[in-house]
């Protein structure tokens, strides 16, 4: 089975707090299309929770658009996002917006230095872990996952040498 054209319309959604795709952070579970209806499964980033009504407007409309007149209803996958689904690309996202994915290597974001403390505890509700840089002394923000794991994911390889 083919993912319907209409995923991409969903992936190419942008999120409301990092200026990337909502494909490339690894959110989009599935779309699928019986009838007039579709169905937008997402697998909300603790990060993106907050965010979440804005998101479900911004797919409504590009759906709305690519696919008149269909009933739409987004379901919440929640824990469902791993790290892993985060592509390179939404790396390079998250990282030029200061964050880091849980399971890469702590590495400063501003300055590319692997100096960094992690900054006391876990951030809250939305699940982030402060670091800070000792080179530079910017603080930055590693995202963890549902209930605030941290698991092993490959490392995203970086270009260059
Ligand atoms: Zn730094």
């Amino acid at each position: 089975m083919s993912p319907d054209p209409l995923t991409g319309v969903v992936a190419a959604v942008r999120d409301p707090e990092i200026d990337v795709g909502l494909g490339d952070l690894g959110v989009v579970r599935s779309v699928s299309r019986t009838g007039a209806r579709i169905v937008v499964r997402l697998a909300p980033t603790r990060l993106s929770c907050p965010a979440r009504g804005e998101i479900a407007r911004r797919v409504r409309s590009a759906l709305t658009d690519a696919a008149p007149g269909h009933g739409i209803e987004i379901v919440w996958e929640r824990g469902a996002w791993q790290p892993a689904s985060v592509t390179s690309a939404g790396h390079d996202a998250l990282r030029t917006a200061g964050y880091r994915v849980a399971g890469t290597a702590a590495r400063c974001p501003y300055c590319a230095s692997d100096d960094v403390a992690r900054a006391g505890r876990f951030g809250g509700a939305v699940c982030k872990v402060p670091y800070d840089c000792r080179a530079c002394g910017s603080p930055f923000d590693v995202i963890g996952t549902a209930g605030c794991a941290v698991l092993p994911v490959p490392d995203v390889r970086q270009g260059g040498s």
